[in-house]
């Protein structure tokens, strides 16, 4: 059994940021691992910017030079008109670290799977997890394609499955949601080039994210908690309403096609604990961060980094490694609630509506904090 070529030591489901550097980690520190990831070849995602501090980061995870290539930029900090009416340049500028990047978010994930498989070719592309089964000391995963069924052992099982959570799931291990926002998103094309950055504006129901997507080309998205979403015939309507009630936003985009419109959950949700007997979880699947943190990416990168090395310290029989990985990850999440509320709280334009009346509330209870 231990030569059969669909054997590891470690398993790693989902091929994004969290599940690459996951694979790196375990990879440099001689684990024999493999990669699952549903998408034959990357599709596009949201979120793009990385913050300074996320650079002693991507040195050590060898990456920095995947973001330094000349199809990401250089960047600044976002443009936002939260918590008064006007349309502020929030400057990472004054972080020691001095600048961020700003993804081209498709070839960021290429370059990150291509790194991966340039010294580990186990990575099933195209592949979906449909089923786990774990005990004590094993876990077998099947995976499927198309056309074939295959089924993995390892002795661990890592989820880096984004949101959903999907091994987690598979093991009946819950996802807590702290909040109801979801987001609604669509592209729209311009007649000319919008500036290379993310621009975010409060209104009464929630708040826009507006980033460039492709030339003349940009994504928008609106969020507003779930007893405020438009029926999906309805939310065409909705989106232009709430854009009309832009400050700045609608004298920047004027005039706006909206095709399709998908409505998806963007709030914050965790695992009650990130780790099992022999599964651990990385990145979104662990714990899901606010977009209006920009947290999202470099916290996939770390949780895939420290993520990896308790993983290798656990196979290599140092037993407590599991339980320091969630010390760290979750002082890093009570940091950010901390962060999000003080965020949240700039905003009282609007305290009797809806959306800012409740956007905090479940956050001050004590499990949450
Ligand atoms: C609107 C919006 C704006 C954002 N803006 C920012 C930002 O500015 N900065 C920032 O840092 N973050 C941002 N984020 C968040 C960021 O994009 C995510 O936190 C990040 O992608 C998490 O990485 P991950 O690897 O954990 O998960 P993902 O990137 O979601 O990767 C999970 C992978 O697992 C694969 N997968 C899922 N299920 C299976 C399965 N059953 N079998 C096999 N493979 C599977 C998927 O195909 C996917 O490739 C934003 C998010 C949203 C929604």
């Amino acid at each position: 059994m231990e030569n059969d070529k669909h054997t590891y030591q470690a398993i790693i489901v989902g091929g994004g940021p969290a599940g690459i550097a996951t694979a790196i980690t375990l990879h440099a520190r001689g684990i024999r691992c493999c990669v699952v990831e549903a998408h034959k070849t990357p599709v596009r995602k949201s979120g793009e910017a990385i913050p300074p501090n996320a650079k002693p980061l991507l040195k050590k995870l060898g990456i920095l030079s995947l973001v330094e290539h000349e199809k990401h930029e250089i960047y600044y900090g976002n443009k936002s008109c939260w918590g008064s009416d006007q349309l502020e340049q929030k400057e990472f500028i004054a972080d020691k670290m001095g600048h961020g990047f700003l993804l081209d978010r498709l070839y960021f994930e290429m370059q990150l799977q291509e790194l991966y498989q340039s010294t580990n070719n186990s990575f099933y592309k195209g592949y979906k997890l449909k089923k786990v089964v774990s005990d004590e000391t094993k876990t077998i995963a099947t995976i499927e394609n198309a056309t074939e069924t295959i089924t993995l052992r390892a002795d661990f099982i890592i989820d880096a499955t984004g949101r959903k959570a999907s091994v987690c799931r598979h093991l009946n291990v819950p996802k807590e949601n702290l909040d109801t926002q979801f987001a609604l998103t669509f592209n729209v094309k311009l007649s000319e080039n919008f500036p290379n950055e993310i621009i975010v504006e409060a209104t009464e129901n929630g708040w826009w994210y507006v980033a460039p997507f492709a030339e003349n080309e940009i994504t928008m998205m609106f969020f507003t908690l779930k007893a405020l979403l438009p029926s999906k015939e309805n939310s065409k309507t909705f989106l232009r309403t709430e854009l009309h009630n832009t400050k700045h936003l609608s004298k920047i985009i004027t005039d706006i096609t909206i095709d399709t419109v998908k409505i998806m959950p963007a709030g914050t949700s965790c695992l009650q604990i990130p780790y099992g007997k022999n599964w651990l979880a990385v990145g979104d699947a662990a714990y899901s961060y606010d977009p209006i943190s920009s947290y999202g990416i470099t916290s996939a990168l770390a949780s895939g980094f420290y993520g990896g090395h308790a993983v290798a310290d656990f196979l290599n029989r140092k037993d407590a490694a599991l339980e320091t990985y969630r010390y760290v990850v979750e002082n890093a999440f009570r940091a950010y609630i901390q962060k999000l509320i003080a965020h949240y709280e700039l905003e009282k334009r609007w305290e009797q509506s809806h959306y800012w009346k409740h956007r905090l509330v479940v956050f001050s209870t004590e499990k949450a904090l």
